[in-house]
C-alpha cells in the first residue's frame, strides 16, 4: 500500500520539541512577511501599540491583537494579501450567505501545503492510492471540492471530481466505478444514503468503505447512525476557507476528535468574552495562526468554532495536538428564553432515539412576545404508515428528549417523509422567523 506519509516521515509523529521549534521559527518569519507587505496589518499593530520586536516566544503570540471574519470583509476583495498578484496561483472564497464573499489566496507554494495536509489526513483515514474517491463536495470558489480533489490526487488516490447534486448519478457512479471512498458534507451523505433506498441500491452492498466528512458541525450520534446505515467507517475532517480549507485538522483512526496539523496551523483557544487565551483543555474560541502560508498569511483569526484542545496524548501516538469536534459554531448558538442552544443538541437527542431519521429543521417564532420552537422531524415511511397511536408515542418520546437536553419545552412536529428540505452541502438547521 503505497501513502504519501508513512509514519517514519510523517510530521504528525514528530518530537514535541521539534514541532515547537519549528512553529516558532516559521511563526518568526510568517509574522514578519505578512508585516512587511500588509499595510492593514501594519495599521493594526501600531494601533495596538504592538511591535513585532516584542514578540520573543511562541507564548507571546498573546500580546498580538485578533483578525476577525469582518476584518477580512473590509478589505474585500484583496486587501489582506501579501504577495503581487504575479505570485498568487488561486483564489478561493467563502459562500458569505450575507453580503460580501471572503476571498482568500494561495501560492504555488501555499498550495503544496495544501495537498500535504490533505495527503497527511487521507493518511489518518487510511486512505491509499488503491483506492478510488468520488468527491461530493462542490466544485467552484468553495474549497471542498478542489482542496480535496488536489490533495487526494497528489496522494496517489483516483478522484473522481463528482461535486454536489445529481443525486442519482452519484450513487451510480459509486456503484459501477466501484468507489471505495467518499468525501462530502454528513448532511448530504445521509441525503445519498436514502436516494439509494429508494432507488434499489443497498450501499452496504457497495465497495465503499470510507466516508470523509465535513464542512459542518456534526455529532456523534450522527457519526453512528450513518456507520451503522451505509456500512463505512465515518471519519472528521476540519477546515475553513480563511485558514486553507479542508485539512486543518483530521481525525486519526481512532476517531477521537480532529488532530490539528499544526505545523501549519498554530491552534489557540481563547475565551470569547474576555477574549483572555484558555489553557489547553478548557473550552472557548478556537483561534489560527497560519504558519507556513504566504499569500494570505492570518495571525490570530477567530473562528467562532467552539470546542478544546485535549491534554491526554491520543492512542495513536501523534504529537500534533487534537481538538474536540466542533460541536457548534457561535454564529449557530441561538438563544431562546435565556437559554443557550446548538442544533447539536438537538440532533444528539433526537438520533439517541431508535428509529428516528437524521432529517429535521428547528423553526423559532416568536408569539405576543415569546419565543418560541419547533422541531420538525421527518417520519421514516414505515412510521409513517403506523398507527396515530404508535405516531404519538414517538413524538412524546421526542418532545421529552429534548425538553430533558436543553432544558426548555419545544413542540415537536412530525412530518410526512420527504418534506424536510435535503442539502447537497452545508445543512441550514434553523429557520429563525422571530424578528
Ligand atoms: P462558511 O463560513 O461560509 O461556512 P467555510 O466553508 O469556510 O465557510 O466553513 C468553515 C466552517 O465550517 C468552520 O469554521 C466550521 O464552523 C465548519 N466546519 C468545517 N468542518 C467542520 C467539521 N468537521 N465539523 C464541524 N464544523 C465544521
Ligand atoms: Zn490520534
Amino acid at each position: 500500500m503505497m501513502t504519501r506519509f508513512h509514519p517514519a516521515s510523517n510530521p504528525d509523529f514528530m518530537p514535541l520539541e521539534t514541532l515547537r521549534e519549528l512553529q516558532w521559527s516559521r511563526f518568526q518569519k510568517i509574522l514578519r512577511h505578512t508585516w512587511q507587505n500588509v499595510p492593514w496589518y501594519r495599521e493594526k499593530l501600531k494601533s495596538y501599540d504592538v511591535k513585532i520586536d516584542d514578540i520573543k516566544s511562541l507564548d507571546d503570540i498573546h500580546k498580538l491583537p485578533f483578525i476577525i471574519k469582518t476584518d477580512l470583509r473590509d478589505t474585500y476583495p484583496f486587501g489582506m494579501f501579501a504577495v503581487p498578484m504575479s505570485q498568487i496561483v488561486r483564489v478561493h472564497a467563502s459562500s458569505g450567505t450575507t453580503g460580501k464573499p471572503i476571498v482568500v489566496a494561495y501560492t504555488k507554494e501555499d498550495l503544496e501545503v495544501w495537498d500535504e495536509v490533505i495527503s497527511r489526513s487521507l493518511a489518518n483515514f487510511n486512505v491509499s492510492d488503491r483506492d478510488i474517491l468520488q468527491n461530493s463536495f462542490g466544485y467552484g470558489l468553495f474549497t471542498g471540492g478542489l482542496g480535496l480533489h488536489c490533495g487526494a490526487q497528489f496522494h496517489g488516490v483516483t478522484v473522481i471530481p463528482m461535486s454536489g447534486g445529481n443525486t442519482e448519478r452519484q450513487i451510480m457512479l459509486m456503484r459501477d466505478f466501484n468507489v471505495s471512498v467518499i468525501s462530502c458534507t454528513p448532511s448530504y451523505f445521509v441525503h445519498l444514503i436514502d436516494a439509494a433506498q429508494k432507488m434499489g441500491v443497498d450501499i452496504k452492498e457497495l465497495n465503499l468503505k470510507t466516508g470523509i466528512f465535513g464542512a459542518e458541525p456534526w455529532t456523534e450520534e450522527m457519526r453512528k447512525t450513518i456507520e451503522r446505515e451505509a456500512g463505512i467507517k465515518a471519519y472528521d475532517i476540519y477546515g475553513l476557507t480563511e485558514i486553507i480549507g479542508p485539512g486543518v485538522g483530521a481525525e486519526c483512526s481512532h476517531q477521537v476528535g480532529p488532530h490539528i496539523f499544526e505545523d501549519h496551523f498554530y491552534p489557540e483557544i481563547i475565551d470569547p468574552q474576555t477574549l483572555k487565551p484558555l489553557p489547553d483543555g478548557e473550552w472557548g474560541e478556537l483561534v489560527f495562526t497560519t504558519l507556513n502560508k504566504w499569500a494570505m498569511p492570518l495571525i490570530r483569526y477567530r473562528t467562532r468554532d467552539i470546542t478544546r484542545i485535549h491534554t491526554e496524548p491520543c492512542p495513536c501516538g501523534r504529537t500534533i495536538r487534537r481538538i474536540d469536534r466542533i460541536s457548534h459554531r457561535s454564529d449557530d448558538m441561538f438563544i431562546i428564553r435565556g437559554v443557550n442552544v446548538f442544533p447539536g443538541q438537538i440532533e444528539s437527542a433526537l438520533l439517541a432515539i431508535e428509529g428516528v431519521l437524521p432529517h429535521y429543521q428547528i423553526i423559532l417564532t416568536r408569539y405576543n412576545g415569546l419565543d418560541n420552537i419547533e422541531v420538525q422531524v421527518e417520519l421514516s415511511p414505515n412510521q409513517f404508515d403506523d398507527t396515530l397511536r404508535s405516531i404519538e408515542a414517538v413524538q412524546k418520546m421526542i418532545t421529552e428528549k429534548i425538553q430533558h437536553t436543553i432544558g426548555i419545552r419545544v413542540k415537536v412536529q412530525l412530518v410526512e417523509p420527504n418534506r424536510i428540505p435535503r442539502s447537497e452541502g452545508k445543512a441550514k438547521r434553523i429557520i429563525d422567523q422571530r424578528s
